[in-house]
This record gives C-alpha cells, structure tokens and sequence, in this order.
C-alpha cells in the first residue's frame, strides 16, 4: 500500500495498487502550482487511491477545459490531477507520497516550456510537449 500526506497533515490518502507511469511536467501551470522547476507525477488507477482523513480540507482547480488538479485548502500541498481523458486514473504529486514506492523508470514531459533557469541533468527521455500516445490529454501549457 502506497501512502502518502500533505504538509499540514489534513489531509492523508492511500493507493491500493501499483505506479504505473512515472513522469516529470515541465509545463507552466506544474511550475507555478507547485512552486518548483517541474512537478513529479505517478500514474495509478483512481479505483486504487482512497482518502483516509481530510478529504473536506481538499479542494479542485480547473487548470484547463479538461483536466482538474487538487490540493489542500490549508497548506496547499497539490494532491494530483485528473484528466477528463483518463477517467480510469490519476496523476499524483510524487511529491506528497511518503517514501520510495516501486515505479517505471520517468520521463519528462513538456520540456519545451521547462524554466529557463533550470537545466535537466539526467538520462531519462525528453518530450517537447506530451508523449505522442498522450497528445489529446496532456494538459495544456500557458
Ligand atoms: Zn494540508
Ligand atoms: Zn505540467
């Protein structure tokens, strides 16, 4: 089981299954969302997250026409976001999962809008926007 906590504590979740997709988001909205270079996202089954306290201390912002993110009214930790594309799955801030859960190797996404400050030093595959098979549900950048 895959847990995981806002900063507050408020709010706290599980994930009853495995990350399937593993992914770091370059793109504006993740930056300013989560006040970072890019936000670091799992890809799991909705069916398989479940909160275990807090839930009324969340809230959603529309970040575009088809796609929802959350985080916590109280200290703004970013939970995950939804895509009306993907119904079937979520894409949780890595960020707010506690430890070092098994996952696939990542990738960053929308590196054609990553912050001019900020150089990727690794190996992982680069994608200018989303990968090809995620073009029609990638969020978009603005
Ligand atoms: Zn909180
Ligand atoms: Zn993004």
């Amino acid at each position: 089981m895959i847990t995981g906590k806002c900063e507050c504590g408020r709010v706290q979740f599980e994930i009853d299954g495995p990350i399937e997709d593993f992914s770091h988001c370059h793109c504006s909205q993740c930056r300013r969302m989560h006040g970072a270079a890019f936000g670091s996202f799992a890809g799991v089954a909705k069916a398989g997250f479940r909160y275990l306290s807090g839930e009324t201390d969340v809230t959603a912002y529309q970040s575009s026409a088809t796609s929802t993110r959350t985080f916590c009214k109280a200290c703004g930790s970013n939970f995950f976001v939804a895509l009306d594309s993907e119904p079937d799955r979520l894409y949780v801030a890595m960020g707010v999962i506690d430890g070092d859960p098994p996952r696939p190797d990542g990738y960053h996404i929308y590196v054609g809008s990553k912050a001019p400050w900020h150089d990727i030093h690794d190996d992982l595959p680069q994608y200018d926007t989303a990968p090809a098979d995620e073009e029609s549900d990638a969020p978009q950048d603005t």
